[in-house]
């Protein structure tokens, strides 16, 4: 592309060539743009440093060098072209944006925010290209800090200034709003709140939420931070500067702006708890008290000797691993992995209890002897009550193989409260599904309900939630961590009803809702799944099911479904058909069997308006794998390919699953190549029935089970007989 007089000027102003820093320049600018599409960096740059011994302060040449120094990663010298730049343009947002990127580059994301709202002050116009992805980067980056609203904020508003443009930032803005790994609190909408009627400020206030919408966040809260020094205590101002506050990554200003709203008297008590809990939840104090993880490390005698004997002992478990390729740095990788058992696996789980599950206590790695090496056992565990027991247990394991030396090390550390709410069974592999469900439900319970309330807490002053029942002063801290505790039970499909334990403390309960006056699009997320559903009309109905259903609110979605379905007109309102609330109920089931039934129900109801199955038979596909009832996913699946394979769609999604799960044969050719796919609409399968380990806030996703049910299996391949 040539430049002319009529092209934008390179500086990124918005201007023309013809009226910018660069109109005396058009051919040589010209040429370095032509050297830039030859990629031709380097000669690109030269031309670029012979301009600017003449002209050295203008921002088209500054800004292209800068470019190039970035592309290719030579930050010193970007930074430095980056300052004259700034001191040459200092209110150009392309200038700023590129700025903020660098300092992205260089790690320092806080600051990048502040550079973008700097270039969103500054800008009165359309919004460069450098500024909208400046905006992505930044929200990227606060992603991989940790940054949920931070993240959002940016994110979202990119995604606006964009209009949905932008199919990967679309989508990415979409899965935070319901990826269901996200705690459910963090999906909420971070919209401001409008103005109290009737008020003598609402011009300052209409002030502050103009700049918000334009980005100017830094802004926004500056006027409501003054509007609160003017008017105290009012609730959409602090609300606001919480969630200003979120979207400018500054974390324990956010924490401290909710805790703020968690205090006000005036306010609802579910919205004050529901503040609280959202600091608690991203206050890293809330769990301070760690453990430390251990690797204590024994030199063997004879590897092969021990491996044997370890091999058919019943307190240790073999895991199964995937050794990295080749050698690692750290040399070969172990030959075993076990997990160390707290009692005997029994011999067949069809009698287990809860006091006969042996529990996974720690894990051991066996390495062989290696040319500068004695053969050597490492033994990873959590310092916790237990890990004297723990240790001694392996140890004696280890008899006449046990060398001299013996060794510890610290390797990380573990959430005290994690660690003492989780559980990581070995059940042994004949263990009815309807025992192991009976007991992890027994167990879930005894966790919660029993556990919980006596584990000291952070939040409560280390003290526990028995020691602090009746005490009004901790009334909304400890309803907030029960609402945290409630909200993970629920992200692991955990049915329990959390009122008990609310009553058990003596706290109110989070009873059904009173629809009188209350505004459904005001709820927030949380408390959409205690609606009265069954007195909503139907609008309402599906209103919240549709808000349910984009935030992956699994609860109220799952009441809502239930609702429509049991409604004799459902299937006239046209808006959702009866086989997708099927499958949305089979998709938030917590049970696998309770998921099979809905996904039936789905297939017939689609058969029965004459439309395709097939999505709800790639969902039971998926689930039938995960269930290892192979005859049942081969039937499915030749169904799939004798019927549906030439619907759009289902040949890739069917090509997705068998390769999600391992299942393609090498070089399989009837498949199409699954690029450019529509999500994938499988059921997340039983996750429920097999998660042995509770989330914490603390965490972002529960420890992957490598016990109960080990990935390696007898997997059934397309095929095979
Ligand atoms: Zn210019």
């Amino acid at each position: 592309m040539a430049l002319d007089a009529y092209s934008l000027c390179p500086c990124g102003s918005g201007k023309k060539v013809k009226f910018c820093c660069s109109r005396n320049l058009i051919q040589e600018l010209d040429k370095v743009q032509r050297a830039l599409e030859g990629k031709q960096r380097v000669a690109a740059l030269g031309q670029l440093n012979q301009l600017l011994k003449k002209n050295p302060q203008l921002p088209c040449l500054l800004h292209l060098k800068a470019v190039i120094q970035i592309s290719r990663d030579e930050l010193d010298d970007a930074r430095e072209t980056i300052d004259c730049l700034l001191k040459a343009a200092p209110k150009n947002p392309a200038s700023l944006a590129l700025g903020a990127e660098l300092t992205l580059l260089e790690d320092k994301v806080t600051e990048a925010v502040s550079q973008v709202q700097l270039a969103l002050e500054h800008l009165e116009e359309d919004m460069p290209v450098e500024l909208f992805g400046a905006l992505v980067s930044t929200g990227r980056a606060l992603l991989q800090t940790g940054d949920l609203l931070g993240a959002r904020g940016h994110l979202m508003f990119a995604n606006a200034a964009s209009q949905g443009a932008n199919e990967e930032l679309a989508s990415l803005v979409a899965g935070l709003h319901r990826d269901p790994k996200i705690p459910l609190l963090l999906r909420d909408g971070l919209d401001p709140l409008p103005c109290p009627e009737d008020v003598a400020w609402e011009g300052e206030f209409a002030a502050a939420i103009r700049c918000w919408s334009r980005g100017r966040w830094r802004l926004a809260v500056e006027q409501l931070s003054s509007l609160d020094d003017k008017v105290p205590q009012q609730r959409e101002v602090l609300k606001n500067l919480a969630i200003a506050r979120g979207y400018l990554g500054d974390l324990p200003a956010t924490i401290a702006a909710w805790r703020r709203v968690a205090d006000l008297e005036s306010l609802e008590l579910d919205e004050r708890l529901e503040a609280e809990a959202l600091a608690q939840l991203l206050d890293v104090e809330t769990n301070r008290e760690q453990l430390d993880e251990i690797r204590l490390i024994w030199d063997i005698t004879d590897a092969s000797q021990l491996s044997e004997r370890l091999l058919s002992d019943d307190q240790l478990t073999r895991i199964p691993f995937d050794p990295p390729d080749g050698e690692t740095e750290d040399g070969p990788p172990p030959r075993h992995v076990f997990g160390l058992l707290d009692r005997s696996l029994p011999k067949s789980g069809v009698d287990l209890t809860r006091e006969t599950v042996p529990n996974m206590v720690g894990v051991a790695y066996l390495f062989g002897k290696e040319t500068d090496r004695e053969a050597r056992i490492e033994f990873v565990t959590v310092k916790d009550d237990g890990f004297a027991a723990a240790s001694d247990l392996l140890e004696s394991k280890l008899g006449e193989e046990k060398g001299s030396d013996r060794s510890q090390e610290t390797v990380g550390s573990v959430s005290a409260i994690r660690q003492a709410l989780s559980w990581n069974w070995r059940m042994p592999d004949d263990t009815p599904r309807d025992v192991q469900q009976t007991l992890m439900a027994e167990q879930r319970r005894e966790m919660m309900f029993q556990k919980w309330p006596t584990t000291p807490l952070s939040i409560l002053d280390d003290k526990t939630p028995r020691d602090v029942t009746g005490d009004a002063s901790y009334q909304v801290r400890l309803l907030a961590a029960v609402l945290l505790l409630e909200l993970a039970a629920e992200q692991n499909h955990w049915e329990l009803d959390f009122n008990e334990l609310r009553r058990d403390l003596d706290l109110p309960e989070a009873g059904v809702l009173d629809l009188e006056g209350l505004k459904l699009e005001e709820l927030s997320i949380v408390r959409i799944c205690r609606l009265p559903f069954a007195d909503l009309s139907e609008e309402q109905l599906l209103a919240s099911l549709q808000l349910a259903a984009t935030r992956q609110a699994s609860r109220a979605a799952r009441h809502a479904g239930l609702e429509l379905i049991r409604r004799d007109n459902f299937e006239n309102t046209g808006e959702l058909d009866k086989a997708q609330v099927y499958g949305m109920l089979a998709n938030f089931s917590g049970n696998s069997d309770q998921a099979v039934e809905y996904l039936h129900l789905a297939r017939d109801a689609a058969v029965a308006a004459e439309d395709s199955p097939a999505t709800w038979l790639l969902n039971e596909l998926s689930l039938r794998i995960v269930r290892r009832e192979s005859e049942l996913a081969q039937q499915i699946f030749e169904q799939i390919r004798a019927r549906h394979l030439e619907e759009p769609g289902v040949s890739e999604n069917l090509y997705r699953i068998l390769e999600s799960y391992g299942m393609l044969p090498q070089g399989n050719p009837g498949m199409p190549n699954p690029a450019g796919l529509a999500t994938p609409v499988t059921a997340p399968p039983a996750q429920a029935e097999t998660s042995q380990t509770l989330w914490t806030p603390d965490a972002d996703s529960a420890t992957p089970d490598s016990s109960q049910k080990p990935k390696e299996s007898k997997l059934w391949v397309p095929g095979m007989d």
